[in-house]
């Protein structure tokens, strides 16, 4: 039945599911009809609830249809009568439904046996709305047909159907997820020994309590069931309730243990032992519950702990626990390629040491600020203090780590040496900044440069810029070809440069327009230049690859820096004055006015 009842898309499964609702049910009307009226003992609802649960919504209908017949037969047969047949078993169908409506809604997974959420939920919508509604409707039904009244076949419904969902369900619905088999699959043999070997005690217990004591010791289970708990888990908790179940249900019946001792009629002391039944479920299934999501918890923690090692453990990185007060608790292996000292040393120091005195505020900033915002991540560049590989410069990413209660307990810190990513920044950004061609600075890198000089000039300094345009350069390219006005470009900065001194700038503006930024020189004087610059550029005509000599001689406007607002309005006042310049016949020089 468990292999059927585990694929519930077979034809087999809802045939094997009536048949098994079917005998439960018979042998409940059969054997606990103490008053004629309805069954004190219900496990059958368990099996369809364990089956709903269990399985997708599309194979509902067939488990619906097949257990309604067979709760119909066995009241027809054993129970009420046929006239009651069909009420009780859409009553019937109705309890198991509300419940798997209810876990479907609001723990959504099913497998409440192994969280105390989706357990609770059960609780709740077994003893809430299913057996209340379901209660309500099966006492009408009863009263109505037998002489048992109504409140009596409302508490009969309550306690059988209540307590008989409680104990069987969670065992039922392990048995038809292969649970039990997968427990046999992954269970050492010294566990399956010990497993019945502690099942066999249990059982012995309970045959004592309930044959051979002669003191009511229903409480002495409690303890043998609650260590079945933690040894067995789940399983062991379903297993002890189902035993308890068996021999305590037989005894009772058969007018053995302790519950003879009170006076009442078959039927009370039957309510009373699934009363016990029950308490005995919800002493042992939390705990079951709660001690699988430790152990899974634990098994997360396990995996993660390892995963973490492992990284600390082969990262070129140093990886650093740092306590609440600064103290380094662990280091890396790394720390000893990286900083230059044995991990074990570096235990107890305190963190700050690590890093240059002039840092040392912004880290212990950067530690303090991880600590105060739990779950963010702060980095921080710094100069390390000692250092093996000679690095200039560290990045530490911490992060805080925290307790159960979200309070943080250290910081666990990446320590990575920058120096080279720093000096590859470096260098691509002085890359960047110069113009691939000619090597004169880009039109961006030479407007910052403009801007730092006009900031100097607003304090004092003077200075002057000279904008370049090359003669007739159209007609280089269009004689001698692209390449040969490229080649003549970079020969002009060439020869320029020369004329530059240490603290000017050339920048190439766009095409064969260029500007020399002349820091600190009057006008009089960066006109001397241009006219040198001029000198040099005539003197050295560039020669290209053809052999050919081009003579290049080109048209300047000078302006100097002081007045004006922005570098955008020096470039403008520049302007100008080279388009006079180049309205004057061309390689000549002229002032901004
Ligand atoms: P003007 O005396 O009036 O300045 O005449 P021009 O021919 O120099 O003036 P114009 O601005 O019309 O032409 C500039 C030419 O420079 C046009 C363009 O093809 C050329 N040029 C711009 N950038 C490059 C470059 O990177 N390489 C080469 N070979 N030519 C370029
Ligand atoms: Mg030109
Ligand atoms: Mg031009």
């Amino acid at each position: 039945m468990q292999t059927s009842l585990q694929h519930p898309s077979s034809r087999l499964a809802p045939l094997a599911l009536g048949c098994a609702y079917f005998l439960m049910a018979a042998l409940a009307l059969a054997s606990s009809r103490f008053e004629g009226g309805l069954a004190f003992i219900w496990g059958a609802n368990a099996l369809l609830m364990a089956y709903l649960l269990t399985s997708r919504a599309g194979a509902w209908p067939g488990a619906l249809i097949v257990c309604g017949v067979a709760s119909a037969l066995s009241t027809a047969l054993w129970g009420m009568g046929t006239l009651a047949a069909v009420p009780m078993a859409v009553i019937n169908l109705l309890e198991a439904v509300i419940v798997a409506l209810i876990c479907r809604r609001f723990a959504p997974g099913g497998k409440f046996a192994g969280s105390m959420q989706r357990l609770f939920v059960f609780i709740l919508a077994l003893c809430g709305p299913a057996n209340l509604i379901a209660g309500l409707a099966a006492a009408t039904v009863a009263s109505a047909l037998t002489t048992v009244p109504f409140a009596s076949s409302l508490l009969q419904w309550y306690t059988g159907h209540v307590l008989g969902g409680l104990t069987c369900t969670p065992i039922l619905m392990m048995l038809m997820r292969g649970e039990l088999r997968r427990w046999f699959g992954q269970t050492s043999r010294r566990g399956k020994w010990e497993a019945l070997g502690l099942l066999l005690l249990f059982a012995l217990a309970t045959a004592f309590v309930f044959y051979a004591a002669r003191y009511p010791l229903l409480f002495a289970l409690l303890l043998p069931m609650v260590a079945i708990v933690f040894r067995l888990g789940n399983l062991g908790a379903a297993a002890s309730v189902m035993i308890l179940a068996m021999i305590g249900g037989m005894a009772t019946m058969t007018g053995h243990g302790p519950l003879y001792m009170i006076p009442g009629t078959l039927g009370e002391r039957m309510q009373f032992f699934q009363l016990f039944l029950a308490f005995s479920f919800l002493l042992s299934m939390p705990i079951a519950a709660e001690l699988n999501s430790r152990r899974r918890l634990f098994q997360m923690l396990q995996e993660s702990e390892a995963r973490y090692r492992a990284i600390a453990e082969n990262s070129g990185d140093v990886v650093l626990n740092i306590s609440v007060g600064g103290v380094i608790e662990y280091a890396s292996p790394a720390a000893a390629e990286q900083i230059g000292c044995a991990p074990e040393l570096l235990i107890g120091q305190d963190a700050a040491n690590l890093v240059d005195p002039a840092d040392r505020d912004q880290v212990i900033a950067t530690l303090e600020r991880a600590l105060d915002q739990p779950g963010e991540v702060q980095t921080v560049e710094f100069r390390p203090f000692i250092s093996a590989q000679g690095s200039e410069w560290c990045e530490m990413v911490a992060r805080a780590v925290v307790d159960e209660r979200g309070l943080p307990t250290g910081v666990v810190s990446t320590i990575r040496d920058m120096s080279r990513h720093k000096a590859r920044q470096r260098a691509l950004q002085q890359v960047a900044a110069l113009d691939s061609l000619t090597g004169a600075d880009t039109r961006r890198a030479f407007l910052e440069k403009l801007e730092e000089e006009m900031l100097r000039v607003r304090h004092g300094a003077r200075a002057c810029l000279l904008l370049i345009d090359i003669d007739h350069f159209k007609a280089v390219n269009d004689c001698y070809g692209h390449g040969a006005g490229d080649r003549v470009l970079a020969g002009f900065v060439e020869r320029l440069r020369p004329g530059l001194r240490g603290g000017d700038s050339i920048g190439r503006l766009g095409g064969e327009e260029f500007a020399i930024l002349l820091s600190g020189t009057d006008v009089v004087r960066a006109s001397m230049i241009c006219e040198r610059l001029r000198e040099m550029v005539t003197a050295h005509p560039v020669q290209i690859d053809s052999g050919e000599v081009i003579p290049v001689t080109f048209s300047a406007g000078l302006v100097g820096l002081g007045s004006q607002s922005d570098a955008q309005a020096v470039l403008e006042a520049a302007d100008k004055a080279l388009y006079n310049a180049k309205h004057s016949g061309r390689n000549c020089l002229r002032l901004a006015a």
